[in-house]
């Protein structure tokens, strides 16, 4: 790793830890920090065109994914993307569905048929910055109050589960900001203690959101590659 010199053999998880720290306002002595904007999942650096990714995903089997970073290695997407106990990280390439909705089937058909392509991808740890950047329309918990709610399948993209969170140590009072429920345990720290107003129904939704029902091509968290 070229951020903290350790041997390692699996940058993907090893580099999503660092790049959680960094992220949660954990700095750690480095000697070359977690790069400041969408940092690359497989090297923990930002902006260099080799590390740009995309993903293709099928209506079944795990995606395809393509970049040409030193540190790229092929991994087990879907067992990544679940995290387990022993390699909690689900530090994964995904793709963004406000940018790219997933249309519903046609009239009559359970799944619509879509040739898959390649798109850009967003590392599942940079999708708070990405929304934050790119769709101002929507709220980002913990992040931007305004705005219409995450739609579910966003939000699971850039969900972090306790797991990943205590494996990167992350203390609990730093963990992601749930959508609803977490709302409660917010924690003002520092500068930021201004209290959060309650959570207002977005009165105006910017667009018709894709309706949610059947999704061909999620990324699925269920099944197992
Ligand atoms: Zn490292
Ligand atoms: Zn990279
Ligand atoms: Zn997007």
């Amino acid at each position: 790793c070229s951020l903290c010199e350790a041997k390692v053999t699996d940058m993907r998880s090893h580099v999503g830890q660092h790049i959680l720290r960094a992220l949660s306002n954990m700095p750690e002595s480095l000697k070359e920090q977690v790069g400041k904007v969408l940092p690359c999942g497989f090297c923990g650096r930002s902006g260099l065109p080799e590390c740009a990714i995309r993903i293709k995903v099928f209506a079944s089997g795990p995606p395809s994914l393509e970049t040409k970073c030193i540190c790229h290695f092929v991994f087990k997407y879907r067992f990544a993307d679940k995290g387990s106990k022993n390699t909690p990280c689900r530090n994964v390439p995904v793709r963004c569905t406000l940018c790219h909705p997933v249309l519903p089937p046609e009239p009559g058909k359970s799944t619509r048929k879509v040739i898959p392509a390649f798109v850009d991808a967003v590392w599942r740890y940079n999708m708070v910055e990405h929304v934050l950047d790119q769709h101002e329309e929507y709220s980002v918990p913990g992040h931007r109050e305004a705005g219409a709610p995450l739609p579910a399948q966003v939000w699971e993209s850039m969900r972090l589960t306790d797991l990943e969170q205590i494996a990167a140590r992350i203390p609990k009072e730093r963990w992601q900001v749930g959508r609803e429920v977490d709302k409660e345990n917010v924690i003002a720290s520092g500068s930021h203690t201004r209290k959060r107003p309650a959570l207002e129904p977005a009165t105006s939704l910017p667009l018709k959101r894709p309706r949610t029902a059947v999704q061909p091509l999620q990324i699925s968290c269920t099944s197992i590659a």
